[in-house]
C-alpha cells in the first residue's frame, strides 16, 4: 500500500490507529471513494483525507478478504460492520474547530463596490434590490477599515457586486489607498466580465493584483445575450466577453467559467465548452464549471421534477467530462484539508462590505442581517453567532454520502437546500476524477524529483572524477 496523500495533521495524531476488533466483520467507511487507476486502486478517506494506491496484487486481496490488508483498518478505511461513521467524522470536525487557531485580524474582504449591474440575467438574487454604488467617500473609510483591522497581514479582497466593474474607480480609489500604507494585497473578482478591457486587464493585473476571476456564461452567442440582457444597444456582448477573456488569460490571471445550466441553456453549454477549447485550447489559466440552476430555493431537492433533473444530471455529466478531456474542469471536490469552518460566514477572519459601509457575514445578505458598520468599532456579537449556527438536520442519505465530512452548511446560507438525491453519487463521481487527476500530479511530480535527483548525482560524480585526475601542471 503505497501512500499518496498523509492524513491531515494534526488531527489524525488524536485519533490514532484504529484497534482491530476479534471476530468483527468489517466493512469499508462510507467516506471512502475508490477509482481504479493504470497501477491499482486509489482510495481516498474524505474524513481523514489520506489517499492511498493498492497494487494490482493488493487490489485483488482487497476484492477477496480486505482484513487481510491491516493497514486498512488501521487507518479507518476499514470499520466494524456496527460503526457510527456520521458520529466519528462530527467529533474529528469538532476536535478541528477547537484545535483551529483564534483569529485576531480580518484579513478577508468582500468588498461590493455597487449592487448596480450592466447587465439584467433573470435568475440575479439581486433584482428588485434598490441599485447602490459605493460613493469615494465610503471607499476611503473601507482602505482606512482594512488598514486599520488587519494587523500588518497580508489581505484578499474578493471584488463583487452587483458588476464591481460598473464601479471602477472605487477598485483604484481603495488599492491606492492600501499601497500607500503599505499593505500587501491580492484580489480575485466575480464579474459578467463585459467591462474587462485589454486596458482595465492591464490595471487589473499591475494595480488591483488580481489573480482570478469568475465569469459566468449562460449560453452561446445568442442565448448568452438574450439571457444577460445587458443594458447597452447594438453589441454583441458574447464576442465582447470571450475577447476579455483572451486578455484576461493573456495577462496570466486565472480565469473561472461558470456555467449555470437549466433545461433552457443545457445543449447549448455544451457547444460553449466546445468553444472554450477552441479558443484558448489548452490554456492552463482557463477553468470551467457547471452549476444547477434550483427552481425552488425552499425545496431540499431543488429541481421536484425527478425525470427534468435527471436529464439535467446527465447532461451536466457530458458537458463535465469534455470539461476534464481538456484540462478545464474545475471543481474542488476535495480540499485535502479538515476544515474548522464552513465558509467566510463563520470565519472570524472574514467580513463583507457593502456599498453603504455596512458590514455582513455573506455576500447574500444585503439589506439585512448587518454585523457592523465600517464607521464603528466591534461587531453585534448575536448576529455573528446566528452566522456560525449550523444548517439542516442530516437526512438518511447523508449516511451514505462521501461529501458528508466536508458538507458543513450553515442555516443562514441561502444555497443550504442544494441537496438532491443524485448528490452523493454526483459527489462520489467528482471525487474520482479529481483522485486521477491529483494521482496523474502525484506521479508527474514524483518523476520530476526523481529526474532532478538523478541529475544531481550525475553532476556529483562528474565532479569526483575531475577531482581524481591529475592535473595538468602536476
Ligand atoms: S451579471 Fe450578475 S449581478 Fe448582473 S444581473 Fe446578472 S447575475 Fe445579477
Ligand atoms: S450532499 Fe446531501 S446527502 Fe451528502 S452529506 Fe450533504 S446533505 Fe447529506
Ligand atoms: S453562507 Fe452560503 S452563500 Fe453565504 S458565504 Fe457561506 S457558503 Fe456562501
Amino acid at each position: 500500500m503505497k501512500t499518496i496523500f498523509e492524513p491531515a495533521k494534526p488531527y489524525f495524531k488524536l485519533l490514532g490507529n484504529q484497534k482491530h476488533r476479534t471476530g468483527a466483520t468489517y466493512r469499508l467507511m462510507n467516506f471512502v471513494v475508490q477509482t481504479a487507476v493504470d497501477d491499482g486502486l486509489l482510495l481516498l478517506h474524505n474524513m481523514t483525507k489520506e489517499m492511498v494506491l493498492l497494487s494490482k496484487e493488493e487490489q485483488q486481496v482487497f476484492e477477496q478478504c480486505p482484513t487481510d490488508l491491516p493497514e486498512l483498518i488501521n487507518h479507518w478505511f476499514l470499520v466494524p460492520e456496527d460503526h457510527d461513521d456520521c458520529l466519528l467524522s462530527r467529533q474529528y470536525t469538532n476536535v478541528a474547530r477547537m484545535l483551529a487557531p483564534k483569529k485576531t485580524h480580518i484579513t478577508g474582504y468582500t468588498i461590493m463596490t455597487t449592487s448596480d449591474c450592466n447587465a439584467r440575467c433573470f435568475y440575479c438574487y439581486e433584482l428588485g434590490q434598490a441599485r447602490r454604488p459605493m460613493t469615494e467617500e465610503t471607499a476611503q473609510q473601507t482602505a482606512e477599515y482594512i488598514i486599520k483591522h488587519c494587523g500588518g497581514e497580508p489581505v484578499n479582497i474578493e471584488w463583487f457586486g452587483g458588476e464591481p466593474l460598473f464601479n471602477k474607480p472605487i477598485i483604484s480609489l481603495i488599492c491606492n489607498r492600501l499601497k500607500e500604507a503599505n499593505v500587501k494585497y491580492e484580489s480575485s473578482m466575480i464579474s459578467n466580465g463585459y467591462l474587462m478591457d485589454a486596458e482595465t486587464v492591464k490595471e487589473a493585473h499591475d494595480e488591483w493584483k488580481l489573480n482570478q476571476i469568475q465569469i459566468t456564461i449562460d449560453g452561446t452567442e445568442q442565448t448568452y445575450n438574450r439571457v444577460k440582457a445587458y443594458i447597452y444597444k447594438g453589441v454583441n456582448a458574447y464576442e465582447k466577453v470571450m475577447e476579455n477573456i483572451g486578455h484576461l488569460l493573456a495577462a496570466d490571471i486565472s480565469v473561472s467559467i461558470r456555467m449555470n445550466i437549466d433545461m433552457h441553456n443545457a445543449d447549448d453549454l455544451e457547444r460553449v465548452t466546445e468553444e472554450l477549447h477552441e479558443r484558448f485550447k489548452d490554456n492552463k489559466n482557463l477553468h470551467a464549471y457547471t452549476h444547477l440552476l434550483f427552481e425552488d430555493k425552499n425545496k431540499r431537492t431543488g429541481i421536484s421534477d425527478d425525470k427534468k433533473r435527471k436529464v439535467l444530471l446527465q447532461k451536466m455529466r457530458q458537458i463535465q467530462d469534455k470539461m476534464t478531456e481538456w484540462g478545464m474542469y474545475d471543481r474542488d471536490s476535495f480540499e485535502g484539508i479538515v476544515r474548522s469552518g464552513s465558509c467566510m460566514a463563520d470565519n472570524d477572519a472574514c467580513v463583507v462590505i457593502q456599498p453603504d459601509g455596512y458590514i455582513t457575514k455573506c455576500e447574500h445578505y444585503t439589506d439585512s442581517h448587518h454585523v457592523g458598520h465600517i464607521s464603528e468599532e466591534g461587531f453585534d456579537e448575536q448576529m455573528i453567532a446566528y452566522f456560525k449556527e449550523m444548517g439542516y438536520d442530516w437526512i438518511e442519505a447523508c449516511k451514505h454520502c462521501a461529501k458528508y465530512p466536508a458538507c458543513a452548511v450553515l442555516k443562514a446560507c441561502p444555497n443550504c437546500n442544494e441537496c438532491y438525491p443524485e448528490m452523493p453519487e454526483e459527489y462520489a463521481r467528482e471525487m474520482q476524477q479529481e483522485m486521477k487527476q491529483l494521482y496523474k500530479a502525484h506521479l508527474k511530480q514524483e518523476q520530476e524529483e526523481a529526474e532532478k535527483k538523478a541529475q544531481e548525482a550525475e553532476k556529483q560524480s562528474q565532479e569526483v572524477t575531475e577531482k581524481a585526475k591529475p592535473s595538468a601542471e602536476a
